[in-house]
């Protein structure tokens, strides 16, 4: 039974500080707002900070700033996820245990290359709901001396989940997607195996996206995610996430994205304005919360 009918509601806008905020992230950080006042529920600001490679302390900042801007209201206490790596090395030393986690060598352009060479002899590759390829998994069946062996010989890994292992014990998974504005619900099947062997912890980090997502919304109780529909092929990842590590299931709500003229998603890697602009240019938040539905009454 998901969280969301026995506990209190609790909500959370998760952004990662790899760069400034568009509208796609207020519209996000608004639905959270108003679903969170329609449910009476809390609503927590997490900062998905755990890319080194990309999150910096400056796009921190600026989003605290920009949702003050915005005049949305969070819970005091923000969780910044570069503080959380203890949490994750639990639950990873537990999928350890369950025989679900292997070392993975493979550099990208290794990967690349076996996917090339494949496709060459016109057999696709197969490849995940994004769009990238599954992970070949050459590692996945070593015996356990070779991995210790490879492990302590100085070559960067990540680890990653044996996705037919995990999958082959698990009962049938779905989630239940909840509209709080509508009211309309759906169950919804989860794939999760579509993704292949996805990464546990990152060569540089010891964790990734999926994990830490599931471990947080967890640990901060969230009973109702609200967020943008790229995410909802993942949902199938958290799912099987929540059944091993025997987590609670939330309900989920996916929203639709907000598109450039061109009909593309908003990214800031693709010029998309970013709200401090919007502030520069003399915009007024009342203004920006009209044109994405959400007017303060
Ligand atoms: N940090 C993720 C992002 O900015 C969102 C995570 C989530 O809402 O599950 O895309």
């Amino acid at each position: 039974m998901p969280a969301s009918e026995t506990a209190p509601p609790v909500l959370r806008f998760a952004p990662s500080p790899n760069g400034y905020l568009h509208l796609g992230h207020a519209y996000s950080a608004l639905s959270n707002e108003a679903a969170a006042r329609r449910l009476g529920g809390r609503l927590y600001l997490r900062m998905e900070d755990t890319d080194p490679t990309r999150a910096r302390a400056a796009f921190a900042t600026a989003i605290l700033e920009d949702l003050a801007w915005l005049c949305i209201a969070f819970e005091e206490k923000v969780l910044f996820q570069s503080e959380r790596l203890a949490a994750y090395a639990a639950a990873l030393g537990e999928l350890e245990r369950l025989g679900l986690v292997y070392p993975a060598f493979l550099s990208r352009s290794e990967i690349a290359a076996k996917v090339a060479a494949s496709e060459a002899g016109g057999k696709p590759w197969p490849r995940d709901p994004d769009g990238a390829p599954l992970y070949p998994g050459p590692e996945r069946d070593w015996p356990q001396s070779r991995r210790r062996r490879e492990m302590t010989g100085g070559r960067p890994y990540a680890l990653r989940l044996d996705m037919r292992r995990a999958t082959a014990g698990a009962p049938p998974l779905s989630w239940r997607e909840t509209d709080p504005f509508s009211g309309t619900c759906q169950t919804i099947a989860a794939d999760p195996g579509l993704w292949g062997d996805v990464v546990l912890a990152r060569k540089e980090v010891r964790t990734s996206y999926h994990l830490a997502v599931t471990v947080d919304d967890a640990f901060q109780g969230v009973t109702h995610i609200v967020r943008g529909m790229d995410l909802k092929p993942a949902t199938a990842v958290h799912r099987l996430l929540q059944h091993l590590l025997a987590l609670p299931e939330p309900s989920y709500h996916h929203h639709r994205l907000i598109l450039d003229e061109e009909g593309r998603k908003l990214a800031k890697s693709a010029g998309a304005t970013a709200l401090r602009d919007l502030r520069a240019a003399g915009r007024k938040p009342g203004e920006i919360r009209a044109a994405l539905g959400f007017a303060l009454s």
